[in-house]
Formats: structure tokens, sequence, C-alpha cells
């Protein structure tokens, strides 16, 4: 194909120019040997900008995004179960990982290529850990470089307890059990709910719990049935006592029960519900190791005393 105004050869060169960064080397190159006249300068314009658009490619095949902690978590608990030197690529041990991580991307509504989390990127992620891996390490070896920060948290969190890594890891995937085929968990968390240690999963069950209408409108009458009014069982906050009437039935609902001792399929009870005021609620979630309620009524305590 040639561009008017330039040899032929040229004109390939620049069509052809395969990245931003090759094309900007011609052009200086060009300049630099006084090549670069004015159909020169359009044709490398022209290049740029088709550069510059999503190629149908990429449209097709869009990026796999970050590996969430969930995901993480399970992976960990696979490298553990021989570390040094996990299931192999074609195992059926990855394959089943892989379909459990393809199954957590369905219910989280994530958007991923043809290679989402495959079994090969089960493999290396899960190769990534050995880096942290004293079983490896020992020799001087020093492991894949590379992967996120999230690994080494999850590393340092996690390897050294198996049964609370096994207990979150069974919550994951009957979470993700109970909710595949749903788009319950699409909608993202508050922002000022800090995605808790267990991953991203677990979180948005949480949040899904205490906003389910029904129950909270059961636990509120429960609740006013009881003690004759509403308030906080943190601090005591009364809405209706500071505002009036239009503070009356204000309150919000916090399900107690901690991320890992989620059972599959169990209803979320009444009991397990605590009212909170919203400052007290917020602090609860402020960090990624979640308060109790009591944690955070003896910090009101210690504070006002
Ligand atoms: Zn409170
Ligand atoms: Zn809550």
């Amino acid at each position: 194909m040639g561009v008017a105004g330039m040899d032929e050869k040229l004109g390939r060169e620049i069509v052809n120019a395969s990245s931003t960064a090759k094309l900007h080397k011609l052009e200086r190159t060009l300049e630099q040997n006084g090549q670069l006249n004015e159909a020169v300068a359009r044709a490398i314009k022209d290049r740029a900008t088709e550069l510059s658009l999503p190629s149908r490619k990429k449209v097709r095949n869009p990026r796999n995004p970050n590996w969430s902690r969930d995901e993480l978590i399970l992976a960990l608990q696979l490298y553990l179960q021989r570390p040094g030197s996990p299931p192999g690529k074609h195992s059926k041990e990855v394959a089943e990982l892989s379909q459990v991580l393809r199954d957590i991307g369905k219910v989280l509504g994530a958007r991923g290529g043809d290679t989402y989390r495959n079994p090969n990127g089960v493999y290396m992620k899960m190769m990534n850990f050995r880096r942290f891996d004293p079983v490896y390490t020992k020799d001087g070896k020093t492991g894949l470089k590379g992967g996120n920060a999230d690994e080494e948290v999850v590393w340092a969190e996690f390897a050294d307890d198996p049964d609370e890594l096994s207990a979150v890891c069974d919550s994951i995937r009957s979470a993700v059990r109970q909710y595949v085929g749903t788009t319950d968990l699409h909608a993202s968390e508050d922002h000022w709910l800090t995605e808790a240690k267990e991953g991203r999963l677990l979180t948005r069950v949480h949040q899904v719990r205490e906003r389910n209408r029904a129950l909270v409108k059961k636990a509120k009458a429960n609740a006013l049935k009881i003690h004759g009014r509403l308030f906080c069982e943190a601090c005591g906050f009364d809405f209706e006592k500071t505002y009036g009437v239009r503070g009356k039935g204000m309150i919000e609902v916090h399900h107690t029960k901690p991320l890992h001792t989620i059972a599959e399929g169990e209803v979320t009870r009444v009991e397990d519900l605590a009212m909170l005021c919203a400052n007290c609620h917020r602090v609860v979630h402020s960090s990624r190791s979640w308060l109790s309620v009591e944690d955070v009524s003896r910090l009101v305590r210690k504070a006002t005393s």
C-alpha cells in the first residue's frame, strides 16, 4: 500500500508500526534524516490514532482483573496441601479450583478474558506463594518474583493458621454454591465498609444480609417488643430521644456472626442481628478485622469514662 508523497517501503513501515513507542522512534529517526515531510507526518499521525483506539481483539478479550483476596486465600489452601511442590497445572485439584474461581467471578459480576482464571493462571498464582514459604526458601531458592502485595498479606494472615484457613475457605466455597447463578452479590459495598480479611465475597454476603428489608423489619420489631424503644447496643444512642419524631424507627442492623462461621444455606436469624447506630456500625467495619459489638462497646466505655 503506497502513501502519496513517500516511498512505499516507508509507508508500509509506518502502517505496520505495532506500538506508539515504535512509531515515535521511527518518527525521530525520520526527523533526524530529514525525511519527515508533510505526507509522512500525516501518515504517522493516522497510525498513532489507530493505535490509541481499543482494537477489536482487546474488546473481545478484556484484561483479567487482579486476584481478589478470597481467590488468593483459596489458592493458598491448595498450595499448602503440599508446600513447596503444589499440584501441577494439569492436576484435577487445579482444574477444580479454576472452576470455583470462575464461579466467584460470576457471583461478583466480574469481567475477564478468555484466560480468566484458567488452570495455567491458577498454577502460576499458587507458585507465587513459594517465595514466602520457608520449606521452599530454606535452600536459598527465591521463587517467582512479581505478583501482587496481597499475596504476602494473605500468606502472613493464614499460612500459620490451618484451622482458620480451612474455615474461611469452606465459607467462601459454600457462599459460591449458594449464590452462583444469582446477581444478589453484584452490587458493590457501601464506601464505609472495609473489605474484611476473609475477602470480598463474604463481605458482600454480610452486606446483603444486613440489607434484607424483611429481616431488618422483623429485627426492629423484635427489639421494640423487648425494650419498648430502639437504641444502639454498643453506645446506647437512641435516635428518637435525640431527634424526636424525625429519628423514630431509626437504627442500623448488623449481622453479628463471624464471616467464616456462615454455613451453607443457613438462614439469618433475628437473634444474630444487633441494633447499632450509624457511627458504631461504621466503627465495626472500619478495619479489615471487623470488631464485635462488645469491642465497640468497650471502646465507647473507655473513651467516655
Ligand atoms: Zn452507637
Ligand atoms: Zn455490619
